[in-house]
């Protein structure tokens, strides 16, 4: 068999070689090497084919926080030659009907806590909760041998469904080490690192982290909700060397008291969404130059890195592309722009996922895949994001994006968190609306608001509305649903 870049071989190969080097900790400190989880993925699945006849070809979804649980179920399903359908946790009982039967699930392994959310499914989805999943652990039939099937089934990671529906993406098993080496050529980890996965595994992000912490037989600490407090205190008792994270974790982490020692941070890689400048910096300002910000997609996996110094020189950049990625700005012609010009993003490298299983695709150009991100390029080649091409709001004829505003309005010190969207206007076709969360304790006059952005963006930028919330509204991954602040204007 040749490498792979599937979850099932990394964990093959780990157990292989390192037996009995821890794999996974839990909240509670508990531990299972690699040996013990393969060996109860494998009991898993023999159980799933044997008891609820999966067989290869077949989907079985996945509804779990980040534990063991979960990666014994997508495991189990890829040593079957079944599909892993990685589901949101974030979905409403009504999406995960719709998504039990577009993805045509025969099994629904999920969290004790979302039993509820799952008892309208459709009977002939076997639903397989944490009791279950140990039961079937054990009635596996002693001796009977899993025949490898003829490909390890494939991962399938639904999208969060802030743009629409939920959508089902293929996830790709490039050969080679390709995706390995674009990541540790920009960013330090090795072999046997102890990592936090404090993104969601059932996200692109946490999957990725979690298949890179697999190659490289790393100790990965698992919560299964995060919680800043607890994360310090374990980065600290683990002596966690990486952590993979979501940049409003970040924003979490610096809202309580930094710990004393600090935690051997070498690496914190975050991506997901944009990190805000002034997040990045006060970060690094107190855990040290350890910072990485990856932008990328379900679709496309990381297509930039931008590492400490470049963030430190320019705090809202999203960096290069890594070893093996290419990367343009193309006008609405497919033409190329010139530094500095916003166009739109595409990328091309071996990770770009293989289509949406509704059949549904993504435009291409020259091999390289339509991002559905404005941004732009400086003289350097350091790439900006400017946000989702759908999420640019047009008032009065001029183009505004809400990073410029939210990143500005973000650096008062009054500010804790800020969304800006665009709602209908009937003047300006659209106009802009800011949503702040203050820090405790904090006022904030909306006058002194615009008059603050006023002084450094056009007069089209400065938001009309200026709402006060105790908190955004955001998915787990930690977008902002912007859909969620447009109803405040229905
Ligand atoms: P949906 O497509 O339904 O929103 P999702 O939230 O699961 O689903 P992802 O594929 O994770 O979708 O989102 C990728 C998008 O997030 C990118 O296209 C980009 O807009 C934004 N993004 C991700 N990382 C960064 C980053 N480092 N900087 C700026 N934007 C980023």
């Amino acid at each position: 068999r040749r490498w792979g870049w599937s979850l099932a071989g990394e964990l093959r190969q780990a157990a292989a070689r390192d037996p009995g080097r821890v794999a996974v900790v839990d909240e509670r400190g508990a531990t299972m090497t690699y040996q013990e989880l393969l060996e109860r993925s494998e009991r898993l699945a023999r159980s799933l084919r044997s008891h609820l006849g999966v067989q290869a070809g077949d989907r079985v979804g996945v509804l779990c926080r980040n534990h063991h649980g979960l990666i014994e179920a997508i495991v189990a399903a890829m040593l079957l030659g079944a599909d892993a359908v990685l589901v949101n946790t974030g979905l409403s009982a009504a999406q995960l009907g719709t998504v039990a039967e577009e993805q045509g699930l025969r099994v629904l392994v999920h969290d004790g806590e979302f039993t509820e959310r799952v008892l309208g499914l459709p009977g002939e989805v076997h639903r397989v909760d944490e009791r279950r999943h140990e039961e079937l652990i054990a009635a596996a039939v002693p001796g009977e041998q899993l025949q490898p099937p003829e490909r390890d089934g494939r991962t399938i990671v639904l999208t969060s469904g802030t743009t629409g529906a939920p959508k089902g993406a293929r996830r790709p098993t490039p050969h080679g080490f390709g995706p390995l080496v674009s990541i540790i050529d920009r960013i330090p980890l090795h072999t046997r690192n102890t990592t936090m996965i404090a993104a969601p595994i059932f996200h692109t992000w946490g999957y990725a982290a979690l298949q890179v912490s697999f190659a490289l037989r790393a100790t990965v600490v698992l919560h299964r909700r995060f919680d800043p407090a607890a994360t310090l205190t374990a980065l600290v008792a683990q002596r966690c060397d990486a952590m993979f994270a979501v940049p409003v974790m970040l924003q979490r982490l610096m809202e309580v008291e930094p710990p004393q020692p600090r935690p051997p941070l070498k690496v914190v890689a975050v991506s997901g969404s944009a990190l805000p400048g002034n997040l990045a910096i006060a970060f690094m300002d107190r855990y040290g130059d350890v910072l990485y910000n990856l932008y990328g997609s379900t679709e496309v996996s990381w297509a930039s890195i931008a590492g400490p110094r470049e963030l430190r020189a320019a705090p809202t950049t999203a960096g290069r592309p890594p070893h093996g990625t290419r990367l343009a700005i193309l006008d609405e012609n497919g033409r190329p722009v010139r530094d500095g010009e916003v166009g739109r993003i595409f990328v091309g490298n071996e990770m770009l996922f293989e289509g949406y299983t509704s059949g549904a695709g993504r435009e291409r150009r020259d091999g390289l895949l339509d991002t559905g991100d404005l941004g732009r390029l400086d003289a350097d080649g350091l790439l900006f994001v400017d946000g989702r091409a759908d999420d640019m709001i047009v008032s009065g004829g001029e183009n505004v994006f809400p990073s410029e505003v939210e990143d500005l309005i973000a650096r008062l010190p009054q500010v804790r968190e800020v969304a800006v969207i665009g709602v209908p206007d009937p003047d300006y076709g659209q106009r802009l609306a800011a949503f702040l969360a203050l820090r405790p304790g904090e006022t904030l006059d909306p006058e002194a608001v615009r008059e603050y952005v006023r002084r450094y963006l056009a007069r089209f930028s400065v938001p009309r509305d200026v709402v006060f919330v105790k908190y955004l509204p955001r998915n787990a991954t930690g977008k902002v649903l912007s859909r969620e602040l447009r109803r405040y204007f229905d």
